[in-house]
């Protein structure tokens, strides 16, 4: 390939959900820029695979995500009409958990704090309406209506090909082995060369901490599975009937979705078995095991969605202690921006995080406020980290509600 020259405004390393944003969002903005991803473009090693992802305006991991959100469905919609391409499915978002529960709790405080449209359903009402869930009497459960899911990979294929109509260079299958403070911005070098930019973001996913020194102990990758169920009853898991949800039962917490992609009802277990992992050096295919656990899950509370296996697959979170973002500067090197929004519940964030980090490459800040994102707030860095139980909020989310 012919290149004008090895220098570019921005470089982004890692183009997956974060980076392909951040691609186009820099792009569009007329910057010169190199985004280089180690596999594929899109691919399913990392954290932005598996057909669908859910995207909600409650929030019960912190009400001041509601603000980001709104920006970010604005920005999915943008960027859906401008491809032509429908990446945002709406199905309504159901939250719900025993009366008390900070998933229950926490949905229906953002929705009440933000005037979100919603309704509180219990168990038995839940059942007469979506007849597919079948959750304990005792539940209680948040309908938020604009609830939904994207498109992951389809969002990153998309993001790519609006960035590279802009004049963005995108090098799959090209990783970048590190990267050094030089002549006032950075030098990368990857397996087959070497580049020069003004400004570096790194937006690696589970490989963030191998990347950025910072972020060692605070970036942790851990293993998910997650299961497609052929229903026995599929016409209770059409988007049109069947809500995206989260929900905490005793076995822990859990998130689906209807049909869509794979013949079967997708869900999976927040932090499954919490098995903290080398990105490099895992075994990520599911085994019987996982299916068993899942499986279980399926058969008690979404009895007609518990059908023949049709798939399974596994994929990384990368948490942070407190489970919210980090999005910030690097602190000694302000020309270095690192995004690691994942912690389980990053991508539907993708979009407004791609003009998040934009604004910071460009200007250092941003109008958004991404004060719960920031690395200062961990004073000390934790070597491991982990979860108590299934069903317990994080210790650090928890005080909030
Ligand atoms: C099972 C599962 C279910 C989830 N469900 C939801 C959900 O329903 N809703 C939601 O909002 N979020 C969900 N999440 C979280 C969300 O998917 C992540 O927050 C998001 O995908 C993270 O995007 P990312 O860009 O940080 O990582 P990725 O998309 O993995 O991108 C990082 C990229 O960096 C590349 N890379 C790494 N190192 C290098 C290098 N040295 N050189 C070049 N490239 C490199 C990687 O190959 C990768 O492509 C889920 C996550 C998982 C795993």
């Amino acid at each position: 390939m012919h290149k004008e020259s090895n220098h570019y405004d921005v470089i982004v390393i890692g183009v997956g959900g974060m980076g392909s944003a951040a691609v186009y969002q820099l792009a569009r903005r007329g910057r010169r820029v190199l985004g280089l991803e180690r596999y594929d473009i899109p691919h399913e090693i990392g954290s932005s695979h598996g057909h669908t992802r859910i995207i909600r305006l409650a929030y019960y991991e912190h009400p001041s995500y509601v603000h980001l959100l709104r920006r970010a469905y604005e920005l999915w919609r943008e960027i859906q009409q401008h491809v032509g391409e429908q990446l945002l499915h709406i199905t309504g978002s159901i939250d719900a958990g025993p009366p008390g529960s900070w998933v229950f709790e926490g949905s229906w405080r953002s929705c009440r704090e933000h005037d979100l449209p919603h309704q509180v359903l219990t168990g038995a009402e839940m059942r007469r309406r979506f007849p597919a869930y079948h959750l304990p009497h005792d539940t209680l459960a948040v309908l938020q209506p604009e609830g939904g899911f994207l498109l992951p990979e389809r969002c990153i294929v998309q993001y790519v090909m609006a960035a590279q109509a802009l004049g963005a260079e995108i090098h799959g299958r090209e990783k970048a082995l590190g990267w050094e403070p030089y002549r006032g911005g950075v030098k990368v070098t990857t397996e087959y060369d070497i580049y020069y930019a003004d400004k570096l973001v790194v937006t690696a996913g589970a490989w963030a901490s191998k990347m950025v020194d910072v972020l060692d102990g605070l970036a942790t990758p851990e293993r998910q599975v997650l299961a497609w169920l052929q229903p026995s009853r599929p016409e209770l898991f059409t988007p049109d009937r069947f809500p995206v949800f989260n929900l905490l039962v005793e076995e822990g917490r859990y998130y689906g979705f209807p049909a869509f992609g794979i013949p079967g009802f997708k869900f999976g277990r927040y932090h499954h078995l919490e098995e903290v992992v080398d990105p490099d050096d895992y075994d990520p295919e599911p085994n019987a095991e996982d299916e068993r656990i899942l499986r279980e899950f399926a058969s008690r509370y979404f009895p007609d969605g518990a059908g023949p296996t049709m798939a399974l697959k596994g994929c990384m979170f990368t948490n942070t202690p407190d489970k919210h973002f980090i999005i910030d500067l690097h602190p000694d090197y302000p020309n270095v921006v690192i995004a690691s929004p994942c912690s389980g519940h990053g991508f539907k964030f993708a979009s407004v995080i791609g003009e998040i980090v934009a604004d910071l490459a460009e200007r250092g800040q941003t109008r958004h406020d991404i004060d719960l994102f920031r690395l200062a707030r961990f004073k000390t860095r934790p070597k491991a980290q982990q979860l108590k139980t299934h069903t317990q909020a994080p210790e650090a989310i928890r005080p909030f509600w």
